[in-house]
Parts: structure tokens; C-alpha cells; sequence
């Protein structure tokens, strides 16, 4: 029965990718069979919807073909499920593999196009050496961009092209895109990968009209490239000739299969002022987030820079500063390095006492203001709520009601809008966040028990 899984996996190795199968087959295992329902132990709640919604059948169908040649026709299952066990977590990151010299790679550009353009952007990728896959840390709210990532490294202009990385700042999206490059480099050294942000592209295209070198512009960008990263998309929000350019750029590298990734603060269709024919190219290709990791991965991600940076983090130190700094990855990995020099000016250990002694004295520069999620975890306790019904389309009045609470709570507090709102409470229109903030409001004015005593008891519950 063990190897009912192993076989079956097997199998699946034939269908599908070896970097899918490693995503999301390895960090699988067998639970066992009842009833009918074959049920398979997965490391995380997106782990399963991603599963249910990709591989159910491939892996029922070879699970049933297992059997039924193993002669034991008695135990087919006719279903599959797929459970959630965290200690199946992620795996650890591949070893690293050193990368080829920065800079050491021939010019990939004739000699007579490297005008102002091919100098530094395209001849060699002005790639960060520090953010690779190897020091990316995995967790749920990044998971799913991670993995698109690896594979659209591993198989650039093939699958999840373009490929668009959306999140908050500070949380990765520079980090995943010269993962990507490095990655892409790592496997074809003479790969012409162009990294640039999009203000880079606006300026270089601004003077490349001013100076009558379009013709090197388009080579630079066009025909010298192979790989178009991007970052900081939204950049060209609004800029109408620079986006009309994009355009045809992004056009032009697409049609020859050239992988291209942009990374955007916002939603393609959030992004203000974009035109509707560059949203829809991004929509028909791989859109996906980052959110804000959770306490347990901003531990992890502590752990991996203090190992990086050869900090030592006595007992206890990660977990504080997780729970103390939750806004963004920068500001979290700022504040270790900052604890750092401060142990090493006052010539004391990085112990947990010096930790708050710190953070106390430093407090207003680390960014504690409470985000959508906590509202939501607070709401979610109050009504002794799971996080997914929250969020869910569930109209039951037990459920709807906290939901338009927090909802009302997070307009309040944070001023969040009403379609990052909808967004946030798993895809609802903005007009229904509109119609539940007024509700709640109305209710407020009214002076309401029904919301008084629990906006209140929240409130307090999150300092505000
Ligand atoms: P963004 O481009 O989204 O604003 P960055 O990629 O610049 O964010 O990330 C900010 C900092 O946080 C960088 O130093 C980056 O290495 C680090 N970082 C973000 N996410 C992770 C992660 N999952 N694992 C390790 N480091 C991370
Ligand atoms: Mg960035």
C-alpha cells in the first residue's frame, strides 16, 4: 500500500513536467484509502485547492491504474481528496549551484547597436547576485509565485508567458525576478536576458526619441533580447507614447516566444491609467501575488538572511522580531541588520533583551500598523470564525455579517479601497464591499448593538 503512491507518482513523472512534478508531487504522501476515497496528505491549504483544481484526475486515474494491475480491483478508489498535514512543508531549496561570473559573458550585441542603450542594460544583466531561488524563502503567501517562477525559468517563453508578479512593496517581487534571470543564466550562459525597471525603459526610450536612435532602441530591446524582465510595471501607467512602445516591444518578444516578466504593485486591472490592450496580455498570460508572509515564514525568512549575513540569533530573537515587524520583508530584514551593528557597537550578544531593549527604544520607525489580515484574524476570533469562511461566498447571516464588519473595519482603519477590498475577501465585487460598509455604517450612526459592542471590543483588541 505504501508504494501505491510511489508507483502511482511514478507514472505521473511521464505527463507531467519535472518541475511541476517536484512543486507539487514530492511534498505529497499517501494517507490511505476509505470508503471509496483515495486520500493524499498535501503540505498546505493552497497545496490542495491547487491540486484539486490541476491533477485531481491525473492522479486518481493513476493511482486506479496501480491497482487494477496489481490485481486488486477490490480496492479502487472512485474518488480522490486531498488533505492538508503541515509537516509535509516545503522541502529545503535546492544547493546551490554557483553562478557564472557577472559581466564575464561575450557581448551579445553587434558593436554598432551598443549605442547609450546596449552599454550596461542589455550586454550584462545588472542582475543582484544576492536574490537567487536558493535564498528566496518559501511559505504560503508566496508560494504560488515562487513556483511559476521556477518554471518560467526552467522553461522560459514556454509555459506561463508573460508572466506577471504582482504584491505590496518589500515583499519579493525583485528578489523572484533576478531569481529568474539568474536561474535562466545558470542553465544558458549566453542567454541575453535584459533587466530593467520600467522607468529604465521610459528613460531610455525618452532619449532614444531625442536623440534619433530608435532604431538602436528597438534593436536593444527587440532583437537583442531573449528574456525581458521588468520590474516595477506600473511605472508606465499613464505614460501614453512609452506604453504605446511597450506594446510593441512586448508584441514583438512574444511572437518569438521570448519569455517576458513584469512585476507591478498592482493587479494588471488595477493598474491606473494602463492601457486595455496591454491588461488583457497580461490577463491571458500567468498573473500571480504576494501577500504578506505570515509569522511563521517571516521566522524562516529572519533565519535565512541571519545565515546569509553570518548573524548569530540567539533564542527566541526571530521569533520576536517576526511578531513585532509584520508591514514587509524589507522592513523586517532592515530591522535585523540594524539590531546587528547596534549588538556589535555596544559590544553585547544579539540576545532577546537587547532585541526589546531596541525595538522599544526604536518602535516608531518599525511600521506596526495593523493590515487587512489582522483585522480579518480579528474578526475571525471575535465570531470564533475560520478565516476561509470569512472570505468565502457564504451568505449565511453568521458569516456575512462579520464579514461586512471587517469589511467596514479595514475602510475605517486603513483606508484600504473598495475593490482591494473585494479583492481581499476572495474576489468580491467592489460593489458589494460599497453595500457593506454603508450597511455597517448605517448601523454605527444608529448607535447599534449589534456592531457597537464588537467594533469596539476589535478595536481594542488591535490598539487602535
Ligand atoms: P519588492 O520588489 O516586492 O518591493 P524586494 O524583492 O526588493 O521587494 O524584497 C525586499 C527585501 O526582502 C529584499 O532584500 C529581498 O531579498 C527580501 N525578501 C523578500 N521576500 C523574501 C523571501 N521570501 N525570502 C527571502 N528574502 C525575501
Ligand atoms: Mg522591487
Amino acid at each position: 500500500m505504501t508504494d501505491l503512491w510511489t508507483k502511482a507518482r511514478t507514472r505521473l513523472g511521464d505527463r507531467i513536467s519535472p518541475d511541476l512534478f517536484e512543486t507539487w508531487f514530492a511534498p505529497t504522501a499517501l494517507d490511505g484509502i476509505k470508503d471509496g476515497t483515495l486520500v493524499i496528505r498535501v503540505p498546505s491549504g493552497f497545496h490542495r485547492e491547487w491540486m484539486s483544481m490541476h491533477y485531481k484526475d491525473i492522479a486518481l486515474e493513476s493511482c486506479r491504474a496501480v491497482l487494477e494491475e496489481a490485481g486488486e480491483p477490490g480496492l479502487v478508489p472512485d474518488q480522490l481528496r486531498f488533505i492538508v498535514d503541515t509537516s509535509l512543508a516545503l522541502p529545503a531549496t535546492e544547493t546551490p549551484t554557483p553562478l557564472p561570473a557577472r559581466g564575464t559573458r561575450p557581448p551579445s550585441t553587434p558593436p554598432e547597436v551598443s549605442g547609450l542603450l546596449a552599454n550596461e542594460a542589455s550586454l550584462r544583466p545588472d542582475l543582484n547576485p544576492k536574490y537567487t531561488f536558493e535564498s528566496f524563502v518559501v511559505g504560503s503567501s508566496n508560494q504560488l509565485a515562487h513556483a511559476v517562477s521556477v518554471a518560467a525559468a526552467t522553461h522560459p517563453g514556454k509555459r506561463y508567458n508573460p508572466l506577471f508578479l504582482c504584491g505590496d512593496v518589500g515583499l519579493g517581487k525583485t528578489h523572484l525576478v533576478n531569481a529568474i534571470g539568474q536561474k535562466i543564466l545558470e542553465q544558458n550562459p549566453s542567454a541575453r536576458i535584459l533587466y530593467v525597471s520600467a522607468e529604465r525603459f521610459t528613460n531610455d526610450f525618452i532619449s532614444a526619441i531625442r536623440n534619433h536612435q530608435m532604431e538602436q532602441f528597438r534593436a536593444t530591446y527587440r532583437e537583442s533580447c531573449d528574456v525581458l524582465l521588468m520590474d516595477d510595471f506600473q511605472f508606465l501607467a499613464k505614460r501614453e507614447s512609452t506604453m504605446e512602445e511597450f506594446f510593441h516591444t512586448f508584441n514583438a518578444l512574444h511572437h518569438l516566444d521570448k519569455q517576458i516578466v513584469v512585476t507591478s504593485d498592482v493587479y494588471p486591472e488595477h493598474l491606473d491609467g494602463m492601457e486595455a490592450r496591454i491588461v488583457s496580455r497580461f490577463q491571458s498570460g500567468m498573473v500571480a501575488d504576494i501577500q504578506a508572509p505570515d509569522v511563521d515564514t517571516r521566522v524562516a525568512i529572519l533565519e535565512k538572511k541571519a545565515e546569509v549575513e553570518g548573524i548569530t540569533l540567539e533564542e527566541g530573537v526571530a521569533n520576536f522580531l517576526a511578531l513585532t515587524v509584520k508591514s514587509n520583508v524589507r522592513e523586517l530584514e532592515g530591522t535585523l541588520l540594524r539590531l546587528a551593528v547596534h549588538a556589535e557597537l555596544l559590544g553585547r550578544r544579539m540576545d532577546l533583551e537587547l532585541a526589546r531593549q531596541a525595538m522599544r527604544a526604536s518602535m516608531p520607525r518599525v511600521d506596526t500598523a495593523a493590515s487587512v489580515e489582522d483585522i480579518q484574524k480579528a474578526v475571525c476570533e471575535y465570531y470564533s470564525l475560520r478565516l476561509v469562511d470569512l472570505k468565502s461566498k457564504r451568505r449565511h447571516r453568521a458569516i456575512s455579517f462579520p464579514r461586512m464588519l471587517a469589511m467596514y473595519l479595514c475602510r475605517q482603519h486603513l483606508g484600504t479601497s473598495y475593490p482591494e477590498l473585494g479583492d481581499r475577501f476572495g474576489g468580491k465585487d467592489h460593489t458589494t464591499v460599497i453595500h457593506a460598509i454603508r450597511k455597517i455604517s448605517g448601523l454605527v450612526e444608529e448607535h447599534d448593538v449589534t456592531v457597537e459592542g464588537p467594533i469596539s471590543a476589535i478595536e481594542r483588541k488591535l490598539g487602535f
